[in-house]
């Protein structure tokens, strides 16, 4: 696995100015979901400066979302990433193992998907008033209890997902035999039956291909590969006048720091490398949680890119600065995202303190 590649200044992209809204429905609303949260064993998100730091134990949050759009007197309801499994023996024995090598779950019940969805409000929110699920990228911590969702609902990847999955187990992510059982899985945005409103892959802001889900500009979704193959983000905009946004970045990186702050890549972290214990002591560092670093860091510059708009406010999969800043504990969700800008959530992240390089 390559391990050598670093951060792609930002400014260096070509930038495709996002098409404003032309009517006040052209947007999607948005409620964040609190899974739960992952404890890796150790260091496996950001680059530590010493190998002592790099043995530390970090804990992350999984984030997933509700997004809905009113059509034709209509509502529709999408969810973006099914979280993670509560047990992972559910998994089976090999990816559950694996699973546990590396990170501690804490996932209680209630705030496993699908059942977290139905404690949205207002209710009722059944599984009969979900549209599809449209799933970041084919990790286990994204899919999570596929198999618990009616099989009537379509769940959409982006594409290369198929390809890459069916291509056999990988050592790091092997993905589970229930990913399989669900019928509908083999969506991917953009081939027949996956199109939604879209007319084919277009460039917008720092992406160069993007699906215009709703045909309304309302929601994007972008290739943003790197991490693995069929890797997606999606544009959400949430408010019109002016027209603001919410990224949701997946597992484009796995911390705030590493995308942010802008635009200087200097300042930003390096995604971690590390040597797996198993290795022994000695073993260098050659493991990412990237299939392909180089490609991973331009999706990152991308990612950074959109989140120096103004009217732009990313949210990884895995952000947890933000449950803490807005207060969202695991099985708790959170709205109001139409007003971000208003109430100054991007605000904290840009004010709050960085963790220093220097260490590096
Ligand atoms: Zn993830």
């Amino acid at each position: 696995m390559e391990t050598q590649a670093a951060h792609v200044d930002p400014l260096s992209l070509p930038f495709h100015p996002i098409p404003g809204s032309s009517s006040p429905n052209a947007v999607v609303k948005l409620t964040l979901m609190n899974c739960g949260e992952l404890t890796a064993r150790w260091i496996q998100f950001r680059q530590r400066g010493t190998k002592e730091e790099m043995q530390e134990q970090e804990t992350a949050v999984v984030f997933s979302w509700v997004i809905e759009k009113q059509l034709e007197g209509k509502v529709e309801r999408w969810l973006w990433d099914a979280g993670l499994v509560s047990d992972v023996d559910r998994l089976g024995p090999s990816v559950a193992e694996n699973t546990r090598t590396r990170f501690e779950v804490h996932v209680p019940p209630s705030a496993q998907l699908p059942e977290l969805f139905t404690h949205l409000f207002p209710p009722p929110a059944t599984l009969n008033t979900l549209t599809g699920l449209l799933i970041s990228h084919a990790h286990l911590d994204h899919f999570g209890a596929l198999p618990d969702f009616p099989t009537s609902l379509p769940v959409l990847f982006g594409p290369g997902t198929k390809a890459w999955a069916e291509g056999g187990l990988e050592y790091a992510y092997p993905i589970p035999e229930d990913f399989w059982e669900h019928p509908a899985w083999v969506g991917e945005v953009g081939e027949e039956g996956a199109r939604g409103r879209g007319r084919g892959w277009e460039k917008l802001g720092s992406y160069e291909k993007a699906w215009d889900w709703f045909g309304d500009g309302g929601l994007w979704l972008a290739q943003a590969p790197g991490h693995c193959p069929g890797h997606m983000v999606a544009l959400c905009r949430v408010s019109t006048s002016p027209d603001t946004y919410v990224l949701l970045g997946g597992d484009t990186c796995h911390s705030r720091y590493i995308y942010s702050p802008f635009p200087s890549p200097s300042a930003r972290w390096p995604c971690a490398c590390w040597a797996y214990p198993a290795e022994g002591p000695e073993a260098k560092p050659s493991h990412t949680m990237h299939e392909d670093l180089s490609l991973a860091y331009e999706s990152i510059a991308r990612l950074t890119r959109m989140d120096m708009e103004d009217n732009v406010m990313s949210v990884l999969a895995h952000e947890t600065e933000v449950a803490r800043e807005l207060g969202i504990g695991i099985g708790q969700m959170k709205g109001g995202w139409e007003g971000w800008k208003e109430l100054g959530w991007k605000r904290r992240k840009e004010s709050g303190e960085p963790p220093s390089r220097k260490a590096l």
